[in-house]
């Protein structure tokens, strides 16, 4: 029998590369399931706070267990902006295209070697007696120049994981999920559920 959680996220992407990861042991719920609109304000200034908030949104509304994803850019030549503010860089929120056009902005005078930046994703566990786990990863990498690929979402197509000459757009989904930060706090939420 596959266990449920609800994924406290509005990015349908995220939820897609969660129950892609997770395979067929989990099936992963989206809030669009759930009768009653699920809003919360991002008014963290950390990874943690913001994960924790989406959760505690969605936690009055069901008895399942509850993860929260809050995840993002930090580029070093700017003093780690993005961050949590990643997904509103260029105002409104999700607007990948624009977020993207606003990055390549900031960094037009920034030398290649300078352009070192790591995704983040942290994800907050509601478990059953009510406690509350963190579980967290990242991926390091340098930021192009040019938006390349279609794959992924937000910066994918800037995103040059460490060693890599192709950006996160053109890996094929199974790669990313290989070595994304989102996978890598997956894991240990994962080896956390093995052992208790
Ligand atoms: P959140 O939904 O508030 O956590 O916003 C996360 C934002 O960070 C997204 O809108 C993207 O801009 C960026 N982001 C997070 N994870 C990824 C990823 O795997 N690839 C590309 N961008 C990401």
């Amino acid at each position: 029998m596959p266990k449920s959680i609800y994924l406290a996220t509005k990015n349908p992407k995220k939820i897609k590369e969660l129950q892609a990861m997770l395979g067929n042991n989990w099936v992963v719920k989206a809030i669009s399931s759930l009768d009653t609109e699920i809003t919360w304000d991002e008014t963290g200034t950390t990874f943690e706070s913001n994960a924790k908030i989406k959760v505690e949104a969605l936690m009055a509304h069901c008895q399942d267990l509850i993860l929260g994803d809050d995840s993002g850019l930090e580029v070093d030549a700017l003093n780690g902006e993005p961050g949590v503010y990643s997904s509103r860089y260029a105002g409104a929120d999700g607007d990948d295209a624009a977020n993207n056009q606003k990055l390549i902005k900031e960094l037009a005078d920034t030398p290649d070697e300078r352009r070192t930046a790591r995704f983040r994703c942290c994800l907050c566990l509601l478990d059953e007696s009510g406690e509350f786990h963190y579980f967290n990863g990242s991926c390091e990498g340098t930021i192009g120049h040019d938006l390349i690929g279609n794959e992924g979402f937000g910066y994918d197509p800037l995103f040059y994981p460490e060693g890599s000459s192709k950006t996160l757009a053109e890996y094929p989904a199974e790669e990313k999920n290989k070595i994304s930060h989102r996978a890598k706090a997956l894991q240990s939420f994962l080896k956390f559920m093995a052992a208790s």
